[in-house]
């Protein structure tokens, strides 16, 4: 496929959550045009107004930029095709379905939604494809009219070319043939007056000058009728890429069950953008790099032919192993930010900036700071099963000693380390585990010497001195 610059979009409908399949059309619209030095457009297709509002609009812009995509228009930013949101376009659409009518390729259809249910449903008995059986295709214009006048309400309908082909070449699944005899005339204007999804859509791709559409796969069979809208309208049509689904990894549609919440619940869950970004440029895309990327390199990595035909399915596993790696990455600035009054008892912000610096390696999400925070500041802490058994394998005198060594070297804990190593015998995993396990409550954790910095040496002392009252002589 040529190299642009594209103008790509991300067209959402803010009728409820952006999941993961949207994110990744979204992610993968910026790197289309990032990677061609072009740019994205963001248009908000919000015509269903029974479903659409402003404060989901704000969440859907607050969620995208969160992620960190970048676009240079649209209903925050202006610019100039403006309005970008559709439902501030109907003057746009209705000239095009008027246009289409002085053309003789458009006509009100008076059929209702039941007439419509009770036609769908003896074809599909009859082993046909459903598709409008043309019953006010051939109204004479005056009758049509007549009835309009009388009240009648009247959607508006494509008339569609009979016997031919429609062909183009979809950026992601290859040359695509639909033949129009299959697509029954469909509706472009609603009995409302408002733009079906085909004409809007069609319509403002070509208005805003998009050149390039990836959207998901469920609206590969769309194209052929917007194609045709273009045509016939003497419009532009961009190319189109259609993006296979995302998958639960059984192969069923995705839900929150598989951890794959929206968008918003990802955020709320505390995961960093960088690693849904890391996870989701490698999701049905055969990314050219396995390391970690930075937003600002992810489009030289990007590359549309390298994208999967069949669907790509969620894996938890791998988005959790990159939000390790954000976390390991970001910014002390950005873990303040993330772990939020989390971390507030641990003090002013050198102590927090250095209990950050100590713990990020064992957090993925900010929760997984709390019993760290207890760590480093509470008086008493609670040992958990592992660490009991610890504390009763080591010993009374064990701890008795520690205790007696940490007064000698209160504050300076590789110096007492190495005493308690000398004057006990223990090394390796034998000395520090059971050290961990009294000084933390756990068997597992950040490294040991900064921590117990952090908690202070009276701490640290009760804590052995605990240890040994609680171990079983
Ligand atoms: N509003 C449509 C959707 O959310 C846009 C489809 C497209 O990208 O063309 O599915």
């Amino acid at each position: 496929m040529s190299t642009g610059p594209h103008v790509t979009r991300f067209a959402p409908s803010p009728t409820g959550a952006l999941h993961l399949g949207n994110a990744r059309t979204a992610l993968f619209n910026d790197l289309a045009a990032r990677s061609s030095g072009g740019r994205m457009i963001l248009r908000i297709e919000d015509t269903d107004a029974a479903r659409s509002d402003d404060a989901r609009l704000a969440r859907l812009l607050s969620d995208l930029r969160w992620l960190g995509l970048e676009w240079t228009e649209g209903p925050d930013v202006g610019g100039p095709h403006a309005p970008y949101r559709q439902s501030e376009r109907a003057s746009i659409h209705a000239s095009a379905v008027a246009r289409l009518a002085e053309l003789g390729l458009a006509y009100p259809c008076f059929c209702s939604p039941d007439e419509l249910r009770i036609a769908r449903r003896a074809q599909l008995a009859a082993g046909r494809p459903p598709r409008y059986a043309g019953t006010c295709a051939a109204l004479p214009t005056a009758t049509a009219a007549a009835r309009i006048a009388a009240g009648a309400s009247a959607a508006v309908r494509f008339r569609v070319p009979a016997g031919r082909i429609v062909e183009f070449e979809d950026v992601v699944h290859g040359a695509q043939r639909f033949a129009t005899d299959d697509i029954g005339d469909f509706v472009i204007q609603r009995a409302d007056g408002s733009a079906a999804f085909f004409l809007g859509n069609a319509v403002d791709d070509a208005g805003m000058g998009v050149t390039l559409v990836l959207r998901g796969d469920d609206h590969l069979a769309n194209t052929p009728r917007q194609l045709l809208l273009l045509e016939a309208l003497g419009l532009p049509a961009p190319r189109y890429g259609h993006l296979p689904l995302v998958l639960a990894p059984g192969g069923a549609p995705l839900s929150k069950r598989d951890g794959a919440a929206s968008l918003h619940d990802l955020r709320e869950q505390g995961y960093l953008p960088g690693a849904l970004q890391n996870y989701l440029v490698r999701l049905g895309h055969a990314c050219s790099h396995d390391e970690w990327l930075e937003p600002d390199s992810m489009p030289r990595h990007f590359d549309l032919s390298r994208s999967s035909r069949s669907a790509a399915h969620f894996d938890e596993a791998q988005l959790r192993h990159w939000q390790r790696v954000a976390v390991v990455r970001a910014s002390d600035g950005e873990l303040l930010e993330w772990l939020g009054n989390r971390i507030d008892r641990v003090g002013d912000r050198d102590r927090r900036l250095a209990f950050v610096a100590a713990v990020r390696g064992n957090l993925v999400f900010p929760p997984d700071v709390e019993p760290l925070v207890a760590v480093a500041c509470e008086s008493t802490i609670s040992i958990d099963e592992d660490a009991r058994s610890a504390i009763d394998t080591a010993g009374p005198e064990f701890y008795r000693r520690a205790a007696e060594l940490w007064r000698r070297h209160p504050g300076d804990f590789r110096a007492w380390a190495r005493v308690v190593a000398a004057d006990t015998g223990r090394k390796g995993a034998g000395l520090y585990m059971p050290l961990r396990a009294a000084l933390t409550g756990m068997t597992h954790g950040p490294e040991l010497a900064p921590l117990v910095a952090l908690m202070g040496p009276e701490r640290a002392l009760g804590r052995l001195e605990a240890a040994g009252e609680r171990a079983v002589a």
